[in-house]
């Protein structure tokens, strides 16, 4: 099987990772990959993401058998319907199962409409309706605008005055409508599926940090460090958010002529009354994907072509019986502005230290030496027999990294680990 990956981040190293060691693949490409990836993948070079045209024509002419779309914005785009126009199967999306990720309304509606379990919600487009309705239903209580944020466009206020005041903004920066939703109390956490358009089959759990600072503190990230699997989801908890949020959700896309394809990452509340949906996302988690790759025993090849051919039911995913962590090395200053160019030493001998591997994701090669290129740089992940024996080998080969412009959170997994004990 000729494999594309699509994509740049440690989200993708991890899966060039499992992929390579997958019996039923061929030639093994990447666009635009990174140094990590180049390990395992011939890289690709000076087609953009977005030239789905070039895209598909390369595809034809490489004879690729599968394309692996790691990141979102390809798949919101239409890449995998320009794919399957050409006869090229694809794992990820359509642009309208997509929509998933792309549109909270979307999401919203389709909820309602089905009976999934999420935040009760109002839609407005004027402030002064979207006031009242805030009056009415009293604080905290949450504002979101529209449209693929990367994670910014959400405010929990936890007054009635701040919430007013997000809603003016969302309207002063050009938002034409507004979501203002219950607030749901709980712990937060990760479910992935794999779904064909019919069958939908559990592909792991995680939880992650978005905060820059330890305690939780300091701005929003893409994501600092996450562990899997999420203890806080226990077997009934995954069984309950199977049959009332994804499966709901798969029959009700494809019910209206666009089955969902890819992998279905569910951000839930587990509230008192049981797991509700915060958000959907249409592609893996970065970093939750480079913990779910190293406990995946399977050949990730054949089951992402499986999902992509709608052939889901005769796959049973393996795991192995391990808890994972990833720690992420960042630039410092981000997510604010930070320097790019510094050099990396160390991965070598962290890479060397039992169950870990680190995955890179803003780097790349200058004059032969490994450079930071990004604000999330490094994403050193371990395996361990507990998740407390992950950290502290995910933490031990942080050690062994030198590096004197990153920064990383010394407590991933507090949450956790707090829990056990
Ligand atoms: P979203 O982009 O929709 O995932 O929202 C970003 C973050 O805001 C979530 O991960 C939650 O921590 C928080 N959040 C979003 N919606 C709600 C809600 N209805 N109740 C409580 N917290 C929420």
């Amino acid at each position: 099987m000729n494999i594309l990956l699509l994509g740049s981040g440690g989200r993708e190293h991890a899966l060039a990772w499992k992929l390579a060691q997958s019996p039923t693949i061929g030639q093994f490409y990447a666009l635009p990959g990174n140094p990590g990836i180049a390990e395992y993948a011939d890289v690709v070079e000076g087609i953009p993401l977005s030239a789905h045209d070039t895209i598909v024509k390369w595809c034809q002419e490489h004879t690729i058998d599968l394309v692996v779309v790691g990141p979102e914005a390809p798949l919101v785009a239409g890449l995998v319907d320009r794919l399957a126009a050409a006869g090229i199967l694809a794992f990820g999306p359509t642009a309208a199962a997509a929509r998933l990720e792309g549109s909270k309304l979307f999401t919203k509606e389709l909820c309602k409409a089905n009976g999934i379990p999420t935040a009760g919600f109002g839609r407005f487009t004027s402030t002064a309706e979207a006031a009242a309705y805030i009056r009415s239903q009293g604080a905290p209580i949450v504002v979101k605008a529209d449209g693929l944020m990367a994670g910014k466009g959400v405010v929990v206020a936890l007054t009635v005055e701040e919430a007013v005041d997000a809603v003016e903004q969302v309207f002063a920066g050009g938002g034409t409508e507004v979501l203002i939703e219950e607030f749901m109390e709980g712990e937060e956490a990760s479910l992935f599926a794999l779904v064909d358009g019919e069958t939908v089959v559990l592909f792991g759990s995680a939880q992650d940090h978005k905060r820059a600072y330890d305690g939780d503190l300091g701005p929003n990230t893409g994501g600092m460090g996450a562990y899997s699997p999420a203890p806080v989801l226990t077997e009934e908890l995954e069984r309950r958010a199977l049959e009332e949020i994804l499966v709901p959700t798969a029959r009700a896309m494809a019910k209206a002529g666009t089955p969902y394809r890819g992998v279905l990452y569910a951000g839930l509340m587990l509230t008192a009354a049981g797991p509700k949906l915060v958000e959907y996302n249409c592609r893996f988690g970065d970093p939750e994907c480079q913990v779910l790759m190293p406990r995946f025993a399977g050949d990730l090849a054949e089951v992402l072509h499986a999902t992509a051919a709608g052939r889901l039911a005769e796959v049973t995913p393996a795991w192995a019986p391990v808890s994972a962590m990833t720690v992420v090395y960042a630039s410092r200053g981000y997510p604010g502005p930070h320097q790019i160019g510094s050099p990396i030493g160390g991965i070598g001998e962290a890479s060397a230290l039992e169950g870990v591997t680190v995955f890179q994701a803003g780097t790349r090669m200058k004059g032969g030496h490994l450079v930071s290129n990004g604000g999330r740089v490094l994403n050193v992940t371990a395996t361990g027999a507990t998740l407390a024996e992950a950290r502290e080998r995910a933490y031990a080969a942080i050690a062994r990294i030198d590096w004197p412009d990153g920064f990383f959170r010394s407590d991933i997994g507090w949450r956790a680990l707090g829990k056990a004990g």
